[in-house]
């Protein structure tokens, strides 16, 4: 059997190296490694993707939310609202643009904000509200998007697990994850299920002029060279990056169905098991499974984790600590926070191996491994 990685970059590579390697080396012959054709082909090629009218590719995910954020004109001690229950990039770039992180509860069954939870924590301060849609399910975007509108505030998708993912509202119509807020953010970190071979990222709007203030933003408040009119920052994606996720791009639906095969798998693996909750999807999403998610009632999810190590079966948890827990966060109240779905998330989440190149032999030993530790307690 192949050794078992969390996430396993080099086999997918070489299934379409030819390609890959062809458009790097369309880069180097050409020496436009800033800005050059690939990152409009490849971000012309991902609106259309997504069906929405403007890609502003930037250097990674958290800038993609920094940018967002500053686009967006909000002023020092603006609330805005978050799941604590994410990776920190979503809620540390609200506090560095001195803006106040709300943390509240996510939903059990999909680990994604709950919308009630959003309308308790709106004040007079609420200017954002940035849902997740963590693990690669959206969160329940046209609840949130009727809060948005009823109290005008902006709603920033951060889409960096979910790319792909198709959103159906409840008249019928679909729309991808990303591009249903004021703004989307996404991050093409290797491990992401569009993956570069380095650092990326993107912010999507179907606003022209947030567009063109996103844009700014990204290259040093600049629209004409050496005449800044905002204060920006500089955030790139390389046109090598580009030009990689290009080919990717076309083979981004497969990979999700190969994600979402092993998702299957692994479900009919844990059906009917007491101690295993398995990932459930809401009604309006699909799930394109950037993470495969379990829940252990009465059974030790550390001790999974290392039984496993043993086996030679990498597991990761994903987040054993709630932003509203973190240290940073400290002087934003974050201690005296009550969210008990949140805790008890991060005390039984335990996440499988989930990729596009798992085989057979190797989901039934992983989940043959994991029958066998819960089973046996
Ligand atoms: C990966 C990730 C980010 C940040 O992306 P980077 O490219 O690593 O900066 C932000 N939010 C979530 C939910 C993520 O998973």
């Amino acid at each position: 059997m192949k050794a078992i990685q969390m996430v396993d970059t080099k086999t997918q590579y070489l299934k379409i190296k030819e390609q890959v390697d062809a458009g790097i080396h369309q880069v180097l012959d050409t020496a436009a490694y800033i800005n050059g054709k690939a990152v409009h082909e490849f971000s012309k090629n991902l609106s259309a993707y997504l069906n929405v009218k403007h890609t502003i590719p930037c250097a990674n995910g958290t800038d993609a939310l920094q940018i967002a954020m500053m686009a967006l004109d909000l002023q020092p001690g603006d609330e805005v609202i978050t799941p604590s229950f994410t990776y920190i990039a979503t809620t540390e770039v609200i506090a560095l643009l001195r803006l106040t992180p709300v943390f509240v509860e996510v939903d059990k069954a999909t680990f994604c904000i709950d919308p009630k939870a959003i309308e308790k924590a709106i004040t007079s301060k609420t200017k954002a509200i940035v849902p997740v849609h963590l693990y690669g399910q959206a969160a329940n975007m046209e609840e949130i998007m009727a809060i948005a509108k009823a109290h005008n505030l902006y709603v920033i998708e951060d889409n960096a697990q979910a790319i792909g993912c198709d959103y159906t509202f409840s008249d019928g119509s679909a729309k991808k994850t990303g591009a249903i807020g004021t703004i989307g953010a996404t991050s093409f970190y290797p491990s992401k299920n569009l993956g570069a071979f380095g650092d990326g990222g993107a912010i999507f709007t179907n606003d022209d002029s947030l567009a063109e203030k996103l844009k700014m933003i990204a290259n040093h408040g600049q629209k004409e060279r050496y005449y800044h009119d905002v204060v920006g920052c500089n955030s790139r994606l390389d046109s090598i990056q580009a030009a990689i996720l290009d080919v990717k791009l076309k083979y981004l639906d497969e990979y999700i169905t190969a994600r979402q095969k092993a998702a299957v798998f692994y479900d009919k693996a844990f059906a009917g098991n007491e101690r295993i909750i398995t990932p459930q999807t809401a009604a309006f999403t699909n799930h394109v499974y950037h993470q495969y998610t379990l829940q252990l009632s009465g059974a030790d999810r550390d001790e999974l984790n290392k039984y496993l190590a043993e086996q030679k079966i990498p597991s990761m948890i994903y987040y054993p600590v709630p932003a509203h827990r973190q240290k940073m966060f400290a002087a934003f109240g974050g201690g005296d926070y009550e969210l008990p779905v949140t805790d008890w998330l991060t005390g039984t989440v335990i996440s499988l191996p989930i990729h596009t190149e798992l085989d057979e032999e190797q989901l039934q030993y992983i989940a043959g491994h994991v029958l066998h530790f819960i089973n046996g307690k």
